[in-house]
């Protein structure tokens, strides 16, 4: 096992990286900008380096910088958390290259996730159902054409390269498919350095519901069950579930099967999650992130893993030591993601947290690093906690999170909590009977 492992991250999840280092007897190394001198990662962490001003592109994403506070430090791993580097199949090779071990997937599979229709493509072949499109890359404006004919409208514009719910149009109709593919075009020029895009049918009432998968290096595959990420605003997502409240058991089983055969197949290492919709009973992939995920505690807790251990023990060339039977699922997880924004409109508000609040008692846990008297940056994402409750089934777990979300107090900063605490009381939240597009007219109803 590892002596000594440098987080290369910032936030709730540098601290939550930490927490699984610290329970292995493994010491920690946090990396961080100018602007996060005080930050907790930084406080909590065994050694720490900072590696340059406050803009992400000088620091987060600076790989030098990086590999060489690891070199200083004498780690001999790297975490990468999520966003930042945590999917760059550059920044992974580098890692290798320098001796050190990457806590994630072997950098050909991050490049081939990474490409949404190389991922298509290998998920086709592994025999996972996707969602009806073009066979690739959209040639022209014409092949567009022929592709929604042929799927019918609406359909989806999508960039290959996308991420974060960017570079997406729809198109109602032919009407306004050139327009559609002109935007997510340039968007995705703008956003990721690549216009190749590709098209999907628009599904127009589907859940998101996604998968998660370990897998270690000797060929054995699990999966820990579905998270439902259906309350979404901007194709981002906001509170998310395990298990889905309309998925069964034998539905999930099915699912996991292909999945875990296929990865093992692929011969893929570590965590990661596919995402699909799931619409009148049928699944249909849209990609796969080869990392941990923002919402993964929702799977800790009604699976009961460390989901950071397991990566950590699989980097370490450790078996999983268990299969796919000794897998069980208890209870209902539900995760809010806070973020520090006006609740109607979504400005980010960084600033001055006066006076902070976490809740506590049974099944309820916190994931975030901020405190009284911290300064919320305005260079990085508005998340500045997560709050998470477990208990038996969904409606306890609705009960408990609504009296958590009353117990949560955070002062100074505009918060999305009001906007949770009304989700919480909507009566189709509480039937679970929703799809991707329900939060977007919630809001916009409360905005009226
Ligand atoms: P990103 O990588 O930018 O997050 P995804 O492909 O994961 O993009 O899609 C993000 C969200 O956009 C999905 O969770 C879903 O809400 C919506 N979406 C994506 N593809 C479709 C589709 N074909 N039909 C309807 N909604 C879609």
């Amino acid at each position: 096992m590892f002596k000594k492992i440098l987080i290369a991250n910032r936030g709730e999840i540098a601290l939550r990286i930490q927490r699984a280092c610290r329970e292995l007897g493994i010491a920690t190394v946090a990396v961080h900008s100018t602007a996060d001198a005080d930050a907790m990662h930084v406080r909590f962490a065994d050694e720490s380096v900072c590696i340059g001003p406050p803009a992400a592109r000088d620091s987060y994403l600076n790989m030098q910088a990086i590999l060489s506070a690891a070199e200083i430090t004498g780690a001999e791993a790297i975490h990468p958390g999520y966003g930042f580097l945590s999917e760059n199949a550059d920044f992974a090779e580098m890692v290798e290259a320098h001796g050190l071990a990457f806590i994630g997937p072997e950098p050909s599979h991050i490049r081939m996730m990474g490409d949404k229709i190389a991922a298509k493509t290998a998920m086709e072949s592994l025999g996972v159902p996707l969602v009806p499109g073009s066979p690739g890359e959209l040639k022209n404006i014409e092949e567009a054409r022929i592709v929604a004919a042929r799927v019918q409208y609406p359909v989806l514009i999508k960039a290959a390269a996308g991420g974060g719910g960017r570079g997406m149009k729809v198109a109602q109709t032919e009407d306004d498919l050139e327009e559609a593919w002109q935007v997510a075009r340039t968007e995705a020029r703008t956003a990721f350095g690549n216009d190749a895009v590709y098209l999907e049918k628009y599904l127009d009432k589907p859940r998101h519901i996604e998968l998660q998968v370990m897998a270690d290096a000797h060929g054995n595959v699990v999966h820990f069950g579905e998270r439902d990420c259906s309350l979404q605003r901007r194709h981002q997502k906001l509170l998310e579930e395990a298990g889905s409240p309309v998925l069964s058991a034998a539905e999930r089983d099915a699912l996991g099967e292909v999945v875990t055969k296929g990865l093992s197949k692929l011969g893929y290492r570590n965590a990661g999650t596919l995402e699909f919709l799931y619409q009148d009973g049928q699944f249909s992939f849209i990609e796969m992130n080869t990392r941990l995920q923002v919402e993964h505690p929702v799977t800790e807790m009604v699976c009961g893993v460390d989901l950071v251990r397991e990566q950590i023990r699989i980097a370490a060339g450790e078996r999983l030591g268990y299969t796919q039977e000794d897998v069980t699922f208890s209870g209902h997880a539900i995760e809010c993601r806070i973020t520090a924004e006006d609740p109607d409109t979504f400005v980010p508000n960084p600033g001055l947290i006066t006076a902070y609040h976490a809740p506590g008692g049974l099944g309820v846990r916190v994931d975030s690093a901020i405190y009284a008297g911290y300064k919320v940056p305005p260079y990085y994402d508005s998340m500045i906690a997560k709050l998470i409750v477990h208990a038996p089934t969904r409606e306890g777990a609705i009960n408990r999170l609504r009296r958590a979300l009353d117990e949560f107090a955070v002062v100074g900063v505009k918060t999305t909590l009001p906007l949770h605490r009304r989700i919480v009381d909507a009566p189709e939240f509480q039937s679970g009977n929703y799809t991707i597009h329900w939060l977007e007219e919630f809001v916009a109803k409360g905005q009226e």
